[in-house]
Formats: C-alpha cells, sequence, structure tokens
C-alpha cells in the first residue's frame, strides 16, 4: 500500500503529495487525514495522509516508508481534506499551510535536534537516566556538561542525533489518589512509628476521605503535607495513585451578564429566527445577512437559532471579531447553553486550544465561539455558522493562507447544508451588495429590543475649540457632560481611534522621527519597556537623548494616545476614577475580563479605551460616550477608510444608553461634514451605502470591482523592481482588456527588515482567466524567482491596501 503525504515543507517548489510505502504494521490502522512522520531529504518531517494507491509513478525500490503514525483516530475529516484543496486553489497558498491552519497549534509539528539510541549498553549511567526507555529523546533534555560525551558516542555510533519532529506535550495529565477502604486505612494507621507525625496526619485526613479519589496536588494543598509523605503512604498501601487525563480551564463566564434564559422575541426578531430555522430544517445553504441597528438583539437571534440546531442534534459555530467581545459574549452563550459551548480564541495557551478543540472533535460539545479560526471547528454536522460583527477585518487572515472566514463559512455550509448568518449593525459594502442583489438574504431589526430609543448624538466641531482658545483634547461641552455623569454617579466611555496617533520621538529643531534602521517607518514608543520598537520587524532601541540626524538636545517625545488622554483627564478631574484599556493594559492573560468586570462593578467613573472597547460593551450604567477623534483614520490612504470611520462610529455610539437610562454621545472631529461623521450620527446605514458605493463605482473599487494585490520583496532592490515589472508585463499580456493592473510600484513602506518591497494592484470586474494566470504566475514564481530570495504573495481580496 502507497500513501500520498502531503509534507510540513512549506517554501517547497513542488507542491503535491510525496509517495510513502505504508509499512505492514500500520495497514490497518492509518487513515486519511492522520499525522505521519516521514523521511524528506536528509529530514524528518511531519505530514498529513491526503490519499492512497496502489501504484506509484516511481518505482517501488525507490520509495521511503513512513517512519511513524502519530494519529489513530485522524486529527482532519474527509470533509476538511476537501476544504483544504478549496483553500489552495482560491487563495493560491501552499497545501499545507492550509491543513496546518485548521488544527490548534499544539498539533503542528515543533522541529528539534533529537537523540536516538543505537547501543544502549556504551550509554553512562547519568544520560541513561535521563533517556529512561525511551528511545529518542530531546538534545535539550540533557544539561551541557553531558555534550562532549554525546557527541563522542555520536561520532562511534552508538547514537545518533538527528533533527526530528517531536509532539507537543498536548494531553494533560494529572496524578489522582485512590485512597484505600477504612479497615485497610486503619491498619497502616497501626503501623505508623510514633515519630512519623506527619504520615499519622496525613492518614487521619484520608480516614475521612475513605474510598474517595482526589488530585493529589489538591491533597498535598489541603493537608499541607510533602511529596515524600504521600510515597511513603503509598508504599504502605493506603492509597493508589494513577494519572488521568484532565482538561486545562480557561477562564470564562467570569461576567455577571444577563441571558440565561431565552426571551419574548420582537416581531422582527421571531421573523428572522423563524426565517433561518426554516433554513436549517430543511437542511438548506442560505446566507442570511442580519442587518439590526446595536442593541437590537442580534445576538438573541443568534441563540434562538442555535437553540433549535441542538433540538436537530446538530452543531453550531459562532465566530466574533477577535480583541473585543469574547468575555461578554462568551459567557452569554455559556449561561444559555452551559457545558455544551467551548470557546477558542487567542487569549488561550496552546494547551487550553488544544483542550477546546478536542472537546469539539470528540463531541462533547456542541456550540463553538471563537474567533476566525474557530470557522475551522471540527463539527460533523453542522447545523448553523454565525459570523457576528460580519464587517470587522480581523475576518481575512493576513499570511498564507489568506482566507476570510465568512467565504470559508459559506463553503463549509454548503457542505453541510445549513444556514450561515452574518450579523451587523454596519455590514460591509460588500455584503449589503450582495443581499440586495438577492445572493443573500437580508434580514433587517430597526428596532432596539428593549425599546430604548438611539442615544442623541451630537457632533463637536474641533476647529471651532481651538477657535476658541480650547487647546485641550476635550471640548467645553464633553468635559461638562462627563462633569455632570461624575456627579451622578453615572459611567462615561471615552474612545481613542490609536490608528493615526502620534506615539513617536520627534525633533523639534530638524523635524525628523527616528526611524528604524531596518525599515522604512518611525519607531514607536513603548511605555511599558520604555523603549522604542519597530512594529514591522521588532527592532528595539532605547529613547535617544540626542537627536540622531541633527545632534539636537530638543527632541520631543510624544506619549501614546490613551496615556496623554489619561493624564489630561486626570488634570481635569482628579476625583474620578479612570480604567485604560489598550494593548499596553492587556497584554496579560484575563487582564480584558477583569478590566471589564472593573467596570461593570461599578470600580471606575471613566472606561477610556481603543478598538478594543467599541464593540460588545453592554453595561446599564453607561449613559455618556466620547470619541475623542472621529477622523484620525480618514487621513489613512486606504479606499475602505469611510466605511471604517462609519463602522466605528455607529459601534461605538452603540455603548451609551442599552438599558434604562438614555444615554448621549459627543463626537469630536475636524472634520464634522464628512458624511462617514455626519450620518453615524442616526446609524444611517443606508444613505451611507449610498454614497459610498457611488465613490467605489467612480474609482472602480470593491463590491464594484474586485481587486487582488500581488507583493514583491528582495534585499536587492533592483533585483525586486525588476522582477515586478517583469511579472506585471507577463500578467498584462496574459489577461484580457478589462483588466487593469495598477503599478508596480514601492509599497507604502518601501523596505520593511532590510528588504525592499514593490507590489502591483489588479482591478477585474469578470476574469474568467485569472485564477489559471495566476497559478501559473505563482509556478514561475516558486520555480525561478524564489529560488533566487524573492518573496512574492498574492492576497486575492485584500481588506485594506
Ligand atoms: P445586539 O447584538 O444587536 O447589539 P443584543 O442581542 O446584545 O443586541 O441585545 C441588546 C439587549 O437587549 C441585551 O441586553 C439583550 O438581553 C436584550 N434583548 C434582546 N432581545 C430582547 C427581547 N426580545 N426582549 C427584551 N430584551 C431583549
Ligand atoms: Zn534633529
Ligand atoms: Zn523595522
Amino acid at each position: 500500500m502507497i500513501a500520498e503525504v502531503i509534507t510540513d515543507v512549506s517554501a517547497h517548489p513542488v507542491d503535491r503529495p510525496f509517495d510513502y510505502l505504508v509499512p505492514q504494521r500500520m495497514e490497518t490502522v492509518i487513515e486519511r487525514g492522520a499525522r505521519v512522520k516521514v523521511p524528506f531529504g536528509n529530514r524528518k518531517v511531519l505530514g498529513f495522509v491526503t490519499g492512497f494507491k496502489e501504484q506509484s509513478d516511481i518505482p517501488v525500490n525507490k520509495l521511503r516508508p513512513i517512519d511513524e503514525l502519530l494519529d489513530l483516530e485522524p486529527v482532519l475529516t474527509g470533509e476538511m481534506l476537501d476544504l483544504a484543496d478549496w483553500m489552495k486553489r482560491e487563495t493560491l497558498c501552499f497545501e499545507i499551510d492550509a491543513l496546518q491552519v485548521m488544527l490548534p497549534s499544539a498539533l503542528r509539528a515543533k522541529y528539534e535536534k533529537v537523540i536516538h539510541v543505537l547501543e544502549p549498553d556504551r550509554i553512562g549511567s547519568e544520560a541513561a537516566g535521563i533517556i529512561g526507555s525511551r528511545n529518542a529523546v530531546a538534545l535539550k533534555e540533557f544539561p551541557e556538561r553531558l555534550l562532549p560525551s554525546l557527541k563522542r558516542l555520536s561520532q562511534e555510533g552508538a547514537i545518533s542525533i538527528e533533527t526530528g519532529i517531536r509532539q507537543r506535550t498536548s494531553i494533560k495529565k494529572e496524578r489522582v489518589l485512590h485512597i484505600a477502604g477504612p479497615e485497610n486505612l486503619a491498619d497502616v494507621r497501626e503501623g505508623i512509628k510514633k515519630s512519623a507525625h506527619r504520615q499519622a496526619a496525613l492518614i487521619d485526613w484520608m480516614l475521612a476521605h475513605a474510598g474517595e479519589t482526589i488530585p493529589t496536588r489538591d491533597v498535598m494543598e489541603l493537608t499541607g503535607t510533602t511529596r515524600a509523605t504521600v510515597k511513603a503512604l503509598l508504599e504502605k498501601g493506603a492509597a493508589a495513585e494513577t494519572e488521568v487525563e484532565v482538561y486545562r480551564k480557561p477562564e470564562v463566564g467570569l461576567l455577571d451578564e444577563a441571558g440565561g434564559d431565552p426571551v419574548m422575541l420582537t416581531d422582527e426578531q421571531a421573523d428572522a429566527v423563524s426565517r433561518i430555522s426554516r433554513a436549517a430544517d430543511e437542511g438548506r445553504e442560505e446566507t442570511f445577512l442580519l442587518h439590526g441597528i446595536t442593541g437590537s438583539g442580534k445576538t438573541e437571534v443568534y441563540m434562538q437559532v442555535i437553540r433549535r440546531v441542538l433540538e436537530q442534534g446538530k452543531e453550531a459555530i459562532v465566530l466574533v471579531p477577535e480583541i473585543s467581545l469574547t468575555p461578554q459574549i462568551t459567557s452569554r452563550f455559556k449561561k444559555r447553553f452551559g457545558p455544551l459551548v467551548a470557546v477558542m480564541h487567542s487569549g488561550l495557551s496552546a494547551g487550553e486550544k488544544y483542550d477546546e478543540w478536542r472537546k469539539v472533535q470528540r463531541g462533547e460539545v456542541k456550540v463553538v465561539v471563537g474567533a476566525r479560526s474557530a470557522v475551522f471547528a471540527p463539527f460533523r454536522n453542522l447545523g448553523a455558522v454565525i459570523l457576528d460583527e460580519e464587517h470587522e477585518s480581523s475576518y481575512k487572515q493576513e499570511d498564507s493562507p489568506r482566507y476570510h472566514a465568512r467565504d470559508v463559512a459559506i463553503r463549509r455550509a454548503e457542505m453541510h447544508g445549513c444556514p450561515v448568518i452574518l450579523g451587523s449593525a454596519t455590514p460591509s459594502l460588500e455584503s449589503f451588495a450582495r443581499a440586495h442583489k438577492g445572493v443573500y438574504t437580508l434580514l433587517t431589526l430597526s428596532e432596539r429590543a428593549k425599546q430604548q430609543p438611539l442615544p442623541e448624538v451630537r457632533i463637536v466641531d474641533m476647529r471651532e475649540e481651538l477657535k476658541n482658545g480650547n487647546r485641550s483634547m476635550f471640548s467645553v461641552d464633553l468635559a461638562e457632560a462627563i462633569r455632570d455623569r461624575l456627579g451622578k454617579g453615572e459611567q462615561t466611555v471615552l474612545f481613542l481611534n490609536r490608528r493615526g496617533y502620534s506615539s513617536f520621538v520627534l525633533c523639534r529643531d530638524c523635524g525628523t522621527a527616528v526611524q528604524c534602521p531596518n525599515c522604512d517607518i518611525s519607531l514607536t514608543y513603548h511605555r511599558a519597556s520604555e523603549r522604542l520598537q519597530c512594529h514591522y520587524c521588532g527592532h528595539e532601541e532605547p529613547v535617544p537623548l540626542i537627536c540622531p540626524e541633527c545632534g539636537s538636545e530638543h527632541i520631543r517625545f510624544f506619549g501614546t494616545g490613551t496615556q496623554k488622554v489619561q493624564e489630561e483627564l486626570h488634570r481635569l478631574f482628579p476625583e474620578a476614577r479612570v480604567l485604560r484599556m489598550d494593548v499596553d493594559t492587556t497584554r496579560q492573560k484575563g487582564a480584558h475580563e477583569k478590566l471589564l468586570r472593573q467596570f461593570g462593578d461599578g470600580e471606575a467613573d471613566i472606561l477610556l479605551g481603543t478598538q478594543m472597547i467599541a464593540k460588545g460593551l453592554d453595561f446599564p450604567n453607561i449613559t455618556l460616550v466620547g470619541v475623542l477623534s472621529a477622523d484620525t483614520m480618514l487621513r489613512l490612504s486606504d479606499f475602505r477608510a469611510a466605511e471604517k470611520t462609519f463602522q466605528l462610529l455607529t459601534q461605538v455610539s452603540g455603548r451609551a444608553g442599552r438599558h434604562e437610562k438614555e444615554g448621549q454621545v459627543y463626537i469630536q472631529t475636524y472634520a464634522p461634514e464628512h458624511y462617514a461623521v455626519e450620518l453615524s450620527k442616526e446609524q444611517a446605514f443606508e444613505p451611507f451605502y449610498a454614497i459610498e458605493m457611488a465613490n467605489r463605482k467612480r474609482f472602480s473599487y470593491p463590491p464594484f470591482y474586485y481587486i487582488t494585490l500581488i507583493r514583491f520583496s528582495h534585499e536587492d532592490l533592483m533585483t525586486v523592481a525588476d522582477t515586478a515589472e517583469k511579472a506585471v508585463a507577463w500578467l498584462a499580456g496574459k489577461l484580457g482588456g478589462d483588466t487593469v493592473i495598477i503599478g508596480p510600484t514601492a509599497s507604502e513602506v518601501a523596505r520593511v527588515n532590510n528588504r525592499y518591497r514593490y507590489q502591483c494592484l489588479i482591478k477585474y470586474k469578470k476574469e474568467p482567466k485569472l485564477a489559471g494566470v495566476l497559478t501559473d504566475l505563482v509556478k514561475i514564481y516558486r520555480s525561478s524567482w524564489m529560488k533566487e530570495g524573492l518573496l512574492m504573495s498574492i492576497d486575492m481580496n485584500p481588506s485594506s491596501i
């Protein structure tokens, strides 16, 4: 039998399965989708079995056998293997990247030097003790002083040292004590010498727990005994010890969040639930766009659809954007569906992620709430896939495989025959256009679920403030409103759009900002480390005392936006209790949840934060929202700038007055007349959509045109410029007349990590030849340019350019 194996060798020019012989001992157990360890060149690598065949084009005596089968239960289902093929075609990635992205990192290979013991008798006792009964041991397990003798043993052929793969320790085990019955314990108690107080104390404790099974660690903690004491009693037969498998427990459900019981739906909600349920009942793929203003009860719709899906014995995936709402939304789902819910997001450790994944794989949970990659949750009987805040750009993966979770969701729904629900108060233009065309079914929630009015929104023209001599970042009106809330004991949320804000070191004499030596970009100041950092290559350096360009001492440091605001808040309202939520204050695990809980518990008057507070936040006492700088994003040269601004302002405003108390919103801006700012005031999505669509049409951008971005990089400027030029000329010769190719041009950040970057943009309406042409371009790249050190990447639907 011959297995086809996709090997974990990503940059290999040949992207197809390789043939391996299946050793006889594996024949009956090996399955498609299992991981194997195989020889590749002179290395051992991880691979995935994608198929079997009787005959190979390679002569049998040239075929090499599989070394090891790593999974008795395949980690990838047949559906996943098909999905990987599809992703490879759609995103032009390597197949191995498509396979790996579906699995928790704990199941991906980790390569390291390992020692294989060939002649056990010749190994010294210390090394033998480390090796034990294993036949392969990681080199790093040995203390350094043993390395010379290991090297000698390797030269003499007693061991071999090679780069191999090692599975990470994924399954967590815990020791448990099975405490003996009362009679046995009494016997042991009698035999204990008088002086052995500790053993006697432990036995007395055990007598109260006779016959129980308790984790050893708990026993030691509760009784204050040591491992030695436990061992002594084990030897005397007071208990037996075994290892059991345990799940690590991610912290969830910490927030006290309503949502345990289903509520009476509004008419609009009920209509949405019944139309989605019909598709679910009929087992039919249908994509719904659930367009509902903030607070209109979209989450309640999701939950009632899921209840229906569970009743059918099927499973559901709920995707939420990475940073924002995991704590609040997951606790809502946990409250409603209890232990049937698994959570997957980047805040979990690799082990925790693996545990959650395994619960899904074993069918122990029926609902997954998670970020982008949770779309690959290995359910076998999907009943619904939900994307909340479907417009979020974090659903698009920026590195290979450059997939969009929305596309994968729809693809999986086609395979399973189930509905997809895309929910948003501010749908992406692409999705709304598809709904208009009838590709998606539009469902609208036009009122807030609890009948609260939308918050009153005021736009404050900051140019007027300047004219009136107010140089503060707070307008007079906003400052007044904050003071009012402090007086009433109500809460304020202040939002600062960090993008576009200065946080670098600038020379007042010559005007230069301190640059990264490897990249064409300014360094960013990090308060936590008090150093300058490059966000592209990771370079770090101390803050200079004099300007590196002109030697002036007048270099001025601009703190990160939120820190500056916090200082000013303190100056204006010394009595206010302020919580800050940004990348700096949420780096630690669980910090996000903790800050939210503190705010929810009323431990602070003001929550100040960046993008991460824009969504999901839902507390009754928030009656004021202030947006400090509405238009920083409008200045970006991204064709989605207006869309992103509108989305963000709408989301942020939606945080106010969601419950009994009415809310007020102040949007401070230097561009009050911009339609994205003006229309966000009334959450006027449709008028915004009309204007923005006209602009997109005029400038030939999505959703009227598709775009594909190709990037090139190389250490040598001439090489990258030449190759990009060649590629564009080649493409122009192959593609039809309706296709526009813009570029090649140097990228906005023209050098990163000492590599020069070029790009070109392809715009097209319908280009049936494109997929084939790009596939051929990838072939040219892999067979020649790649070997010259050039990197090329193709992004079929970039979320920004
Ligand atoms: P969205 O996700 O659209 O922003 P949510 O689902 O969070 O809205 O609902 C907003 C608030 O309204 C929540 O507190 C929720 O519990 C409540 N809610 C939702 N549906 C109803 C309903 N039918 N009746 C009463 N309250 C509801
Ligand atoms: Zn200077
Ligand atoms: Zn850099």
